[in-house]
């Protein structure tokens, strides 16, 4: 037993995770997959580019909104800085 319990559901960790990402949190395997999952959705709707820091920490924020971290946002509303395209 770990003694971890998961940020998300609550529920306590007894298989190791099979991101170590999920560790940080901590969640468990279910959840992190939940997240994974809704971060592509988070990607391609506010059309994040991870080669860009700003748009890396404007997931970060999203990740931790998703496991109760940050308050304020809950869903997808506040898009990065673009940089100018033309
Ligand atoms: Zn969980």
């Amino acid at each position: 037993m770990s003694g971890k319990t998961c940020l998300k559901c609550g529920k306590p960790i007894d298989a190791p995770s099979e991101d170590p990402a999920a560790d940080k949190y901590p969640a468990c395997n279910a959840c992190w997959k939940e997240w994974t999952t809704y971060a592509i959705m988070v990607m391609n709707e506010l059309r994040l580019d991870m080669s860009l820091p700003e748009h890396r920490k404007a997931l970060r924020k999203y990740e931790r909104a998703f496991f109760g971290l940050e308050k304020g946002i809950g869903e997808i509303e506040k898009k990065p800085e673009q940089p100018p395209s033309h």
